[in-house]
Order: C-alpha cells, then sequence, then structure tokens
C-alpha cells in the first residue's frame, strides 16, 4: 500500500477525481495530517464514511519509528529512525534565537564519496520517499507540539544528495510548503547540493523561492576534485556556469558552504581564490569548522586559521559567516549517529 504522506495535495486531489471523489477534499486531508497532526483516518471528522473507508483502503500512513534520541546541552536533538524496510537515518532539530530549524536526510546513504564525509562510509541503499522526509519533520514537530512550538526552517543537509533524489526532495519542498498544511515559506527552506550541473539547471527553472546552497570546500580543481569526486563530473568552470544560468532566472542570493579543513584547504591563498571565483556573485559564504570523522584523518581548523580565513574573505568584499558549531556533545555531525549504530558500537544517550 501506498504512503499518503508522499502524496503533494495536487496529486491527492487528482487521486480523489479519479475515484469519483471531489479534489477539494485533498485540502480537508491536508489539514488533518499537517495542520492538526492527525494520522488515524478515522478520527478525521469533516470526511464522509465512505471516503474514509476508500482512503483507508488504499493508503497507510507511514512514519518512521524512533530508534534514539540524544540531546546536546545546547539544545540539540538529534532523532534516530528506522524505515519500514528496516533501515536507519537520522534527523537534527537545532535552536536558534529565531527558532527552530531541521536538518533532513533525503537518501538511505550516499554515492558521492565525498573524502571527509561520514555519510559516504555507507553507500546509497535507497532514496527516501517524499513521505519518509516528510514523516521526520512531523515526528520532531509533535514532539514540539507538545511545548506549543514551531519548527520554521528546514534545510535539506542531511545524509544524501536532494538532486541525486530530485523529484522526491521538491514533492517533499511542495508538501511542507504548501498552505494547507504545515505552511513552511519556501524563503525557509534551503536545499544544499554537492554540485549535480543537471539538478541545478532544473532547479533553476522552477524558479522557486527556495534557496540553493552549494558545498564547495574547494577553490579550484585539484583541490576540490580531491575533497569530492563529484568535481570530477562536473568540474567548476561547469558548476559555476550553472551557477551564472541560476542567478539569470532567480532573483536570490546563493550561498555556499566551505568547510575548513586544517592544512587541506584553510590557507590564505586558498580564501584568495574563493574570493576570486565567486566575486561577482553576491553569493553568501558559510564557513565551516569541520567536524572530525574517526575514519577519515582529517582535522578541524585551529582557531586562528578560521579567523584569518574569515578576515581575508571580509577583506576581499565577500560576505560570510563562520558557523557556530553545534551539537558537538552528541554524535551531529553528519552520518555519525548512524554510522556508529550500523557498526554495533555503543551510542551515549
Ligand atoms: N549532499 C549535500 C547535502 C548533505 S551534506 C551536499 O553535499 O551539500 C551537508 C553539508 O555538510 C555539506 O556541505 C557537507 O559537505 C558538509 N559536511 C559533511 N561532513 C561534514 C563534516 N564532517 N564536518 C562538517 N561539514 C560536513
Amino acid at each position: 500500500m501506498k504512503n499518503i504522506l508522499d502524496n503533494t495535495r495536487e496529486q491527492l486531489a487528482s487521486w480523489l477525481v479519479e475515484h469519483n471523489e471531489k479534489p477539494y477534499k485533498a485540502n480537508q486531508l491536508f489539514s488533518w495530517l499537517y495542520k492538526r497532526r492527525e494520522f488515524d483516518f478515522e478520527a478525521m471528522s469533516d470526511l464522509s464514511k465512505a471516503t474514509k473507508q476508500l482512503l483507508s483502503e488504499h493508503f497507510e500512513l507511514n512514519l518512521l519509528n524512533l530508534v534514539d534520541k540524544q540531546t546536546s546541552s545546547d539544545g540539540t536533538v538529534k532523532y534516530l529512525f528506522k524505515t519500514f524496510d528496516g533501515l536507519l537515518l537520522e534527523t537534527v532539530l537545532m535552536t536558534h534565537d529565531y527558532g527552530y530549524s531541521i536538518c533532513v536526510t533525503s537518501q538511505i546513504g550516499c554515492n558521492m564519496g565525498c573524502t571527509f564525509c561520514a555519510s559516504g562510509i555507507l553507500k546509497k541503499q535507497r532514496d527516501l520517499t517524499s513521505g519518509e522526509i516528510v514523516a521526520q519533520l512531523l515526528y520532531a514537530q509533535k514532539d514540539l507540539d507538545k511545548s506549543e512550538k514551531r519548527i520554521s526552517h528546514i534545510v535539506v543537509m542531511g545524509i544524501g544528495e536532494p538532486f541525486d533524489n530530485y523529484d522526491n526532495v521538491m514533492d517533499f519542498v511542495s508538501i511542507v510548503n504548501d498552505d494547507f498544511g504545515l505552511g513552511i515559506g519556501a524563503r525557509h527552506i534551503t536545499i544544499s547540493t554537492c554540485g549535480i550541473v543537471e539538478g541545478i539547471e532544473r532547479f533553476s527553472d522552477e524558479q522557486t523561492q527556495v534557496n540553493l546552497a552549494i558545498s564547495l570546500h574547494g577553490p579550484n580543481d585539484k583541490l576540490r576534485s580531491q575533497l569530492m569526486p563529484i568535481n570530477n563530473r562536473y568540474p567548476l568552470s561547469e558548476l559555476m556556469a550553472s551557477l551564472r544560468y541560476y542567478l539569470s532566472k532567480n532573483n536570490r542570493r546563493l550561498t555556499f558552504e566551505y568547510i575548513l579543513i586544517q592544512g587541506v584547504n584553510d590557507q590564505i591563498e586558498h580564501a584568495d581564490e574563493l574570493a576570486d571565483l565567486i566575486r561577482d556573485m553576491n553569493a553568501y559564504v558559510n564557513l565551516i569548522p569541520y567536524n572530525p570523522v574517526d575514519e577519515k584523518g582529517y582535522k578541524k581548523s585551529s582557531k586562528s586559521a578560521q579567523m584569518a580565513f574569515y578576515d581575508r574573505l571580509k577583506k576581499r568584499k565577500i560576505q560570510c559567516t563562520l558557523r557556530k558549531e553545534q551539537g558537538s556533545d552528541i554524535d551531529a555531525a553528519c552520518g555519525q549517529l548512524r554510522a556508529k549504530k550500523m557498526k554495533g558500537q555503543d551510542y551515549a544517550n
């Protein structure tokens, strides 16, 4: 049976029409599922008995099963979930002065093979469906409902490459953005890609308000290919051309993510190369101190190197921030909790 959470409101409306029902019932359903967070068809009191029966004959409501939950001293919460077919995935909920943001996973494992990242230690097993991405948010929101708090921002920056699962990720965006449901503004949603050019082009043509972030990490092809094998397929010239295309079609600000790894990409000349590369793009750089992963052997840049890099970008008139680390007392680096669990290691609560 299909998971009802996999459907956008439009998809549900056409399904209803195909089954001789009125399309507006999709609006009611959305409101039950995402506004009231009622997951039992029987309890949806403004739907007729026949409609409820039709829905329960064709759909199941598949939420995720919680396996573990860790709470950091700074309020960051990490959920470890199991899918219906027994696969593990992670979701991180973060508190900020502006509210709550959630970092969702888009695939089980990842095939991009970035050399510094824990996610790729386990190859991709499958894509998550749109409903499985939605369910991560619903679960965390249900948790927050107890204290009447609301998730206001979403980053698709968990395990997986969103543009390697394009349709499901975009359906997820449509579902959570929908005003009949959660109504999370597109400007509050960010998709982060390692740089799959076809995906960037498709996304550019959608002309949505959803933010686009690019994991850059290396300011030249040699260094970037060393860190991110995807750069062999889409070298910087092609990546930058696709981003210029994005900017020509969308009046939006691009974000570049740049992790700072000691002695690898954190020298002043790298900051200069980065500034040259993105100079005329009115972009924003998010500098992220590397979160060490046992197996990888890379180290976090020293505080002084981080500051020197930041200062150089500022001096070069590049807008940037140095990300504050969150959840460092729990296994909050991408894929760490899942990787540990899968290796059967002990993990602290
Ligand atoms: N595949 C997408 C989204 C998932 S990774 C992408 O590449 O953008 C989300 C971000 O976390 C990326 O910028 C990634 O490079 C970064 N990242 C991965 N491992 C990290 C680590 N150990 N420390 C800091 N950032 C890391």
